[in-house]
């Protein structure tokens, strides 16, 4: 997978980029997230697809073959998010990738925290999230009064049954999102009958936790 990113000034924005809200449009294997820039007075917009794998690089530079898989992987989508994705010559480029299941310390003095143990696919929008409840944690287990070695284990429990969690949130996002067919239809009918307070409830684990400090 690949993400295409860029800004688009609300000026130039087409009047279906909302405001108030983070707004998905989902298609067959690819989505499109763009939300509002409030104090840049500009919307951010993510276009997520197949693409080309760079390889290992800390540096992916989007080329113009890069930039044209973005306009040959939206091609059949309607002619105004094909016009909106033309207002960005040159986006960023970002392969994704995520970190499989590992040890996250050494049993000793030393721990991973953030995309480093654990870096996943931006489904459902908390890597960063991720490692700022891990930093939160942490600070938490290593300053109590027991054996580092043993803060470090319980720290590395606790948050890798809440990262499993949040990982496989993110990898039903991605099933539902880029479903076709007969799952499409049925994710459509969901979205349609659900009132927006009743999907907010159902994530409550993820966004209203409290991490122990
Ligand atoms: C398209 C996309 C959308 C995303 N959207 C969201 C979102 O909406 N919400 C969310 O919560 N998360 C999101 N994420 C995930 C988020 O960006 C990452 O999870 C987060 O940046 C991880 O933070 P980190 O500090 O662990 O690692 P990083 O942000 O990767 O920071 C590591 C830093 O270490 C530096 N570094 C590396 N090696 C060395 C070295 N040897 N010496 C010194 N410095 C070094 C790197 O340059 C880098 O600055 C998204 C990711 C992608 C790709």
């Amino acid at each position: 997978m690949v993400a295409w990113r860029f800004i688009i000034p609300e000026k130039d924005a087409p009047s279906f980029l909302n405001p108030r809200n983070v707004t998905a449009f989902v298609g067959p294997r690819a989505h499109i997230v763009a939300y509002p820039l409030r104090d840049a007075g500009a919307f951010n917009v993510v276009a997520l697809s197949s693409g080309a794998n760079p390889g290992e690089t800390w540096a992916a530079d989007c080329n113009p073959t890069h930039r044209n898989e973005m306009t040959t992987q939206f091609a059949g989508w309607h002619r105004d998010i094909r016009t909106l994705l033309s207002y960005a010559p040159k986006p960023t480029w970002w392969p994704l990738f995520g970190v499989s299941d590992g040890r996250w310390t050494d049993g000793q003095d030393k721990v991973l925290i953030g995309d480093a143990a654990h870096a996943m696919t931006p489904f459902a929008a908390q890597g960063a999230a991720m490692a700022i409840e891990d930093a939160y944690e942490l600070a938490g287990v290593a300053s109590a009064n027991v054996d580092l070695a043993d803060a470090l284990a319980f720290f590395e429990r606790s948050r890798q049954a809440r990262v499993a969690r949040v990982r496989s949130r993110g990898a039903f996002n991605k099933f539902a999102y880029h479903a076709r067919g007969p799952v499409r239809v049925a994710r459509d009918m969901v979205l349609r009958l659900r009132k927006p307070e009743s999907v907010a409830a159902d994530l409550d684990w993820l966004y209203g936790y409290k991490a122990p400090g």
